[in-house]
């Protein structure tokens, strides 16, 4: 056994079931592990790499700020932070910005701040509505938020304050909605619950309700956005404005920094009522202003659309070729395809063998989230790969 491998049993907390996989430099759609095997990369950190591995823009970025200056608390102006948030608020329909370490963080925030509103605005209304199958992070409170028992299970009791209803079903969040509602808090797409997409009408149905019962509407970006769906953020493509959006996973272009954007009359922070030390420091900022830049800059959105629709070509030929492959589905770069029996485990084991990262959201649905620079060769390459895999399938 590779003596990494060793060393970890013995000194890290167990949280995870990985394959036999130390990796170690990655440039572009590749990484490398310790024995020099390259992968194709579609996982890309969970979404996280936008413009692949070790891009220059983000290296660049990231050595320069550095240089000047890595860390200061906010208690202080600091450029790079102001520089970023003036960045998003211009490219989107938000006013403000909060930046914080991470997506459960973001979505804390957020609903600390949907929590705000419903004191001063809604007679202390304090619930949120959020969907079975969601995902918005592994704190107490967002395992709370997060309709999903088995994260749940082993921390009972969770915080109190959030319904876990249906997804794509207006009528239950109608059910729901009490006079102590103060928020709404979906995904477009919920990534790691399977990659289920929102129907254009509900979210824009959600919208409605929303503005009828004076509550808000938070939608967690997390991993839809900076170009993953295909637009900067995915509510560009619902026809609607939420009050609030939270993001991370590619924000930084592999740094950790997470936040949320909040329309004016949705941003009731008051100087003491939420903070952070790490949030929006000038060196994630500096990092992260580089990569939303370049991102927006040589419309990234764009080519995400196109390869999403190439890779998507990609699988209906598999599936004419593969009976067991019940459907398959994706917003730009943001694809799943499922199977007819639970083998998406061994097909995710196998894909790694022959040099593809997968990952299986549940033991019959495969999920793919390449970096968003991807060229249509290298989707040729991993489709070829699953294909080789797929064969040994085929009864
Ligand atoms: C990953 C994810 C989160 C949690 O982000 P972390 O950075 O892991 O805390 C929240 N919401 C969505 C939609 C995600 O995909």
């Amino acid at each position: 056994m590779n003596e990494w491998m060793e060393l970890e049993k013995k000194y890290l907390m167990y949280n995870v079931a990985r394959p036999p996989v130390v990796l170690i430099r990655g440039k572009g759609t590749r990484v490398w592990d310790d024995q020099g095997k390259e992968y194709l990369d579609f996982m890309a950190g969970w979404a996280v790499a936008a413009l692949g591995h070790s891009s220059d823009v983000v290296v660049n970025a990231l050595c320069e700020q550095a240089r000047k200056l890595i860390h200061v608390s906010n208690q202080f102006y600091t450029i790079p932070q102001i520089q970023l948030a003036e960045l998003l608020v211009q490219n989107t329909v938000f006013d403000k910005a909060f930046f914080a370490n991470s997506g459960a963080e973001a979505n804390e925030g957020a609903i600390k701040l949907a929590r705000k509103y419903g004191k001063v605005k809604l007679n202390g209304a304090f619930e949120v509505i959020t969907a079975l199958h969601s995902f918005h992070g592994r704190t107490l409170a967002m395992v709370a938020a997060t309709g999903k028992e088995i994260y749940q299970r082993p921390y009972l009791p969770l915080p109190a304050g959030f319904r876990n209803v249906e997804f794509n079903d207006l009528d239950v969040i109608k059910g729901a909605t009490t006079a102590d509602t103060c928020a709404v808090m979906l995904e477009a797409v919920q990534g790691e619950g399977g990659v289920n997409i929102a129907g254009k009408e509900y979210l824009q149905g959600v919208r409605q309700w929303c503005d009828e019962k004076g509550i808000l509407m938070i939608l967690d970006e997390v991993q839809t956005g900076i170009g993953r769906t295909g637009t900067f953020f995915a509510y560009q493509q619902y026809g609607i404005e939420p009050d609030i959006l939270t993001m991370a996973k590619g924000l930084g272009g592999g740094v950790p920094i997470g936040g949320f954007l909040a329309k004016e009359k949705a941003a009731v922070f008051e100087a003491g009522d939420h903070g952070t030390t790490f949030g929006g420091n000038p060196l994630v900022c500096a990092t992260a202003y580089a990569t939303v830049k370049e991102v927006l800059s040589k419309d990234i959105p764009g080519h995400t659309r196109r390869m999403g629709e190439y890779l998507l070509q990609k699988f209906a030929e598999m599936k004419d070729k593969y009976s067991f492959i019940k459907g398959y589905r994706g917003l730009g770069l943001l694809a799943a395809m499922d199977f007819d029996q639970q083998i998406a485990k061994d097909v995710v084991n196998k894909c790694v063998d022959n040099g593809l990262l997968l990952n299986a959201t549940s033991p019959i649905t495969l999920r793919f989230m390449p970096p968003l620079i991807i060229e249509k060769s290298e989707i040729d390459e991993a489709a070829g790969i699953l294909d080789n895999v797929l064969q040994e399938f085929q009864a």
